[in-house]
């Protein structure tokens, strides 16, 4: 089965579901060991946090 849409969206559509995409990417996740707000599926930049563990060591002041 070729993926072939039965109806070629305008560029309206287009653009209007990519600003929806980029809206749906940004909500923050909580890092769970600070709680700081970080990008969903990354590292935590304030204590290097990911998925339970210490991925990158962060600088301790
Ligand atoms: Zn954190």
């Amino acid at each position: 089965m070729a993926a072939v849409p039965k109806s070629r969206k305008s560029h309206r559509e287009v653009r209007l579901r990519r600003t929806q995409w980029r809206a749906q990417m940004m909500p923050a996740a909580v890092c769970p060991q600070c709680h700081e707000f970080r990008l969903p599926h990354r590292v935590c930049p304030s204590c290097g946090y990911y998925n339970g563990m210490v991925v990158v060591q962060t600088e301790k002041k």
